[in-house]
């Protein structure tokens, strides 16, 4: 069971490490609403770190790799990379406010470092959770022993 659990955590980190990679989010668009001439295009919001995460419902909902801040409702000229910056004042990347080719190889290492210590921090919470949660079951085993 434990090693279950593990294998999905560290897939989970290889494919946030994956998205961290612009040709990546890029090929995550198997479909857009808008076309690649407009300022909203597909591949503008990759350069902006946004993967898609779209569906029927939602055909133009994309998240960020880093922050991990979901978006939607786009207009065709909105400009990727300042909607995250005003959706997401924290995020790292939106902070850079570079494309991935005008990085210093550091700053890339930097954002994929930051992906795995978002994992890692969500690792430990996930694990704080079920510990509680064990806790709190034994305690009640207890009482009612
Ligand atoms: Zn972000």
């Amino acid at each position: 069971m434990t090693v279950k659990v593990e294998s999905d955590e560290y897939q989970e980190l290889r494919a946030q490490v994956k998205l961290g990679s612009e040709i990546n989010r890029k090929e995550s668009f198997t479909s857009w609403v808008f076309s690649e001439n407009q300022k909203c295009s597909a591949s503008k919001l990759a350069e902006a770190g946004f993967y898609f995460i779209g569906s029927k419902n939602e055909p133009d909902a994309v998240q960020c790799f880093l922050c991990g801040k979901s978006l939607d409702g786009w207009e065709e000229d909105d400009d990727p990379w300042q909607e995250h910056k005003k959706h997401s004042q924290n995020c790292k990347f939106a902070k850079l406010g570079k494309p991935e080719r005008e990085l210093t190889v550091i700053q890339f290492l930097e954002i994929q470092m930051e992906v795995v210590r978002n994992w890692v921090i969500k690792l430990y919470e996930n694990r704080k959770i079920e510990i509680t949660n064990k806790q709190k079951m034994l305690k009640k085993l207890g009482r009612s022993m």
